[in-house]
């Protein structure tokens, strides 16, 4: 051996080292660890049922949860259609492994309570995530937007009933990367508008994100009519993203307001 071992006191901080490096490197998944790219499934030992215990800052197990069966939703004069500013964007699509998502460039937002969300993507859950009336949809699209200065998210889901092809996406989702991570670019370009149902009804309640860490940020508004794209193309996402649902969870007294448009 070298110098280096003969010496005790270097000798002391590599076996420090090497107990620091095995003890960072438990994958026991018991283990508390941070909720940034923490590993999940919708079925098994890392299923919805265990996402509370998951990571540290999970919130999972929380009282204000999505995704909801929406029922018994409570008329609201008070609510107005939702001011959207979407303009035209180039493709941006990610496989991110449980969901296929597209990213939008800068430009396009929505107004909520009075405040501003900026659109940030869309992404695709199969079958639906939220329930109306005990039924889920074969699809829902998720348009996630974020108030710069809070955080928060307001979040539009849009169901997908099975009926005609969705022109949109048949324009642009005809490339779908097929494995975790990988992207496609194109040029062709669309806006959020072009999937927003004619009817601007809405429920919305307030929830979190669908998944972990579900954190409670999220003010969701559910768009009461669906949009429709055929069996081909919802069975090619779901080819590709497989079952993405989170179960409703319970509404704990929450209030499910409805707007109509
Ligand atoms: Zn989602």
């Amino acid at each position: 051996m070298t110098t280096f071992m003969k010496n005790p006191l270097l000798s002391l901080m590599a076996a420090s080292l090497l107990i620091f490096n095995v003890a960072c490197k438990d994958n026991d998944p018991k283990t508390p660890q941070s909720c940034d790219g923490v590993e999940f499934e919708y079925e098994g030992d890392l299923g919805p049922a265990y996402w509370g215990d998951l990571c540290l800052d999970s919130e999972c197990n929380g009282n204000s949860q999505s995704p909801i069966n929406i029922t018994g939703a409570t008329d609201d004069a008070a609510l107005t259609d939702i001011p959207q500013t979407y303009v035209a964007t180039a493709t941006h699509i990610v496989n991110k492994g449980h969901t296929i998502q597209f990213n939008f460039d800068g430009g396009s937002s929505i107004v909520v309570n009075g405040e501003t969300y900026d659109l940030l993507q869309f992404h695709t859950h199969t079958h639906s995530e939220h329930e109306v009336n005990g039924a889920h949809a074969p699809m829902e699209m998720h348009f996630v937007h974020k108030n710069a200065s809070t955080g928060k998210l307001a979040v539009i889901g849009v169901l997908v009933e099975e009926g005609a092809e969705n022109a949109v996406l048949e324009h642009i989702a005809h490339d779908l990367p097929e494995t975790k991570d990988a992207t496609h670019e194109s040029a062709d370009t669309f806006s959020a508008a072009d999937f927003m149902p004619a009817d601007k009804s809405y429920f919305t309640y307030a929830g979190s994100l669908t998944t972990p860490p579900c954190s409670e940020i999220v003010t969701w508004i559910v768009m009461e009519h669906p949009i429709e794209a055929s069996l081909d193309q919802i069975e090619h996402f779901e080819h590709l993203e497989h079952e993405n649902a989170r179960p409703v969870q319970a509404l704990d007294g929450r209030v499910i307001k409805h707007h109509k448009g």
